[in-house]
């Protein structure tokens, strides 16, 4: 019986020790260490901040030849048609932002049949001309569309 009674006392020290540093370990800063270098990974394949390049880099800052880079990419992007999201789309989230479309939300569709809201996408096409969600090249479908017409 005391072999019994001594073993366990010792479970139950070790079960308290075992306890004691988990929480130890849940509320130590350094939990608090992994998350910001996690979202500077996530950040360049998923852009939810909505800063322009010319935020970064002023006009003023731009040679003639980017200026005319910018404008021709514009006008390609408005070449994209646009639309009321009616709710009828089989994707129902704009992967830039992560939110769902909104009844009456103005979303532009890419060449792939892909959707999204069309200031997100304006502002990803200027930074990447690649579909975001299957990374088909817009500019290629673009020119194939303008041959076919
Ligand atoms: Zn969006
Ligand atoms: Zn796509």
């Amino acid at each position: 019986m005391g072999n019994c009674l001594q073993t366990s006392t010792s479970d139950d020290i070790n079960l308290l020790r075992d306890s004691e540093s988990s929480n130890t370990r849940d509320t130590s800063p350094e939990q608090l260490d992994p998350p910001p270098p996690y979202q500077e990974a996530v950040r360049p394949t998923v852009p939810v901040y909505h800063t322009a390049p010319n935020v970064t880099r002023p006009a003023t800052q731009l040679t003639e030849e980017e200026q005319v880079r910018i404008a021709q990419r514009i006008g390609l992007i408005q070449h994209l048609p646009t639309g009321i999201y009616d709710g009828s789309k089989k994707n129902r989230e704009c992967v830039i932002c992560m939110y769902e479309f909104q009844y009456g939300d103005t979303v532009r569709f890419l060449p792939c049949m892909h959707t999204y809201h069309t200031h997100c996408i304006d502002d990803w096409l200027m930074r990447s001309f690649t579909c975001p969600s299957c990374m088909e090249p817009v500019d290629a479908a673009l020119l194939t569309t303008y041959e076919t017409n």
